[in-house]
């Protein structure tokens, strides 16, 4: 069983806004996708609330939790959290602000398919993993190919719907990079799905999301969608 969720609001038909420019996702506010979601000095419960609200939840299940083998058990949750959450405190702008000028003449577009990533659904906060696809067709400012990599990731690495999380990585490309066009296409298995629920294991959801070009030209979809596919 496959689902494909057509992309999110595009704008409008002829990619303009009312003063002429080029259209952009407008309705991500810039402050999501491109600082990072904490500040520093944001207030937020200790440590210790964090591993005592862990004990609340296994207490809940009907565990013992005096007994030997999940002594440690809190703690450890709260480190794992820290670790798949930090894309709360990771700047997304940050990222992409190392770029190279020269693109040499370059005009078409670059694709990095099959960029692996694991994130959490905002719904049950269970995993939901697969495969992230970013071209973007640079006008003058190309980044290093390892930076869109950390940009799935800082995404992923917050509670998201997918549909979001595709979002948020088309809005921050387009944003920071200016390019011609992006185009980004997400699929993956929710854990939410597939280990409970109707435990529909297998099951794949796509998501997409186009910009400028992309957007305005569908065989250049076409061809991004053939070239994710190709070799295959
Ligand atoms: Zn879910």
């Amino acid at each position: 069983m496959d689902a494909l969720i057509k992309p999110l609001r595009t704008g409008k038909p002829d990619g303009k806004s009312a003063d002429g420019k080029e259209f952009r996702p407008a309705e991500l506010d810039p402050a999501e996708f491109l600082a990072a979601a904490v500040k520093p000095d944001h207030p937020r419960p200790s440590r210790g609330e964090a591993e005592q609200a862990v004990k609340t939840l296994l207490a809940y299940i009907g565990e013992d939790i005096s007994r030997e083998g999940l002594l440690d058990t809190p703690r450890r949750v709260v480190e794992a959290y820290d670790e798949l959450f930090q894309g709360y405190h990771q700047c997304p702008a940050e990222v992409l602000n190392r770029t190279f000028g020269e693109t040499a003449g370059y005009d078409d577009f670059v694709l990095i398919r099959d960029m692996s990533f694991t994130s959490h659904c905002e719904h049950h906060v269970m995993p939901f993993y697969g495969k992230a696809h970013i071209a973007y067709t640079p006008v003058e400012r190309v980044v290093g190919l390892s930076k869109l990599a950390r940009l799935v990731d800082i995404f992923a690495h917050r509670l998201q719907t997918q549909e979001h999380l595709t979002a948020q990585i088309a809005a921050a490309v387009d944003e920071v990079l200016k390019p011609r066009g992006v185009a980004v296409m997400i699929e993956a298995e929710h854990t939410c799905m597939s280990v409970r629920g109707i435990g529909k294991q297998g099951a794949m959801t796509f998501t997409s999301r186009f910009t400028g070009m992309f957007r305005d030209n569908p065989a250049e979809q076409a061809r991004f969608m053939s070239m994710i596919r190709g070799g295959r």
